[in-house]
């Protein structure tokens, strides 16, 4: 998706050859404009199939799964990351490793928003060795409501994740796939 590119190119900070700074636009301060853009594009990839929630991680995934929901008019649910006090029990859990924090987070969703009737596109900021979306794979799983796939704003395409969703058969649409983030510089896929 070329808006996210250019983007990623003006105003991503490249911190290492693995790790790549988007907080002016995506991870802190959130450009409207560009998750109302990335919210229609998702919608469009998946016209072909029937979605009946959203899933997302907090804190980063909610903006984009948020504008996706929106233009599919749909729930949008996160999974948390720390347990409400308001919400203890009644809940599907599942474990996942931080790949920037480098600490495991148990996060929680309420049985009461995915259920087996439900079909689940999951959304989130990064695609990295697929921790994360692992953890979201696992809530829909316990749920048994169907998964329809995986739309990710940023793959690392030089780290594991993409590869192991897709041969597993998971749909993954990424809007920005990088190839590279080395000596500085962003190289994208294609
Ligand atoms: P994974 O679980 O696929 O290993 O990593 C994905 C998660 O780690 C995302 O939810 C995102 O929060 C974080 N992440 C992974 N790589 C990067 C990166 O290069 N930059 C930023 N800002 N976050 C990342």
């Amino acid at each position: 998706m070329q808006p996210l590119k250019e983007k990623i190119l003006s105003e991503g900070k490249v911190l290492s050859n693995e790790i790549i700074k988007v907080d002016a636009f995506i991870n802190h301060q959130i450009d409207p404009l560009l998750m109302k853009g990335i919210g229609s594009e998702f919608c469009r990839r998946f016209s072909d199939t029937e979605i009946t929630k959203v899933l997302t991680i907090e804190s980063s995934g909610i903006a984009p799964a948020l504008m996706t929901a929106l233009e599919l008019q749909v729930p949008v649910v996160f999974a948390r990351k720390k347990k409400s006090l308001t919400l203890r029990n009644h809940l599907y859990e599942s474990k996942v490793f931080s790949f920037t924090k480098k600490e495991v987070n148990h996060i929680t969703v309420s049985k009461d928003y995915i259920t087996k009737e439900d079909r689940v596109l999951v959304i989130d900021d990064f695609l990295a060795n697929g921790q994360a979306a692992d953890g979201l794979m696992d809530i829909v799983e316990q749920s048994g409501a169907h998964l329809v796939g995986i739309g990710i704003l940023i793959e690392k395409a030089f780290q594991e994740g993409g590869k192991l969703l897709r041969e597993k058969g998971i749909r993954v649409e990424s809007l920005a796939k990088i190839a590279s983030l080395e000596d500085g510089k962003v190289l994208f896929v294609d």
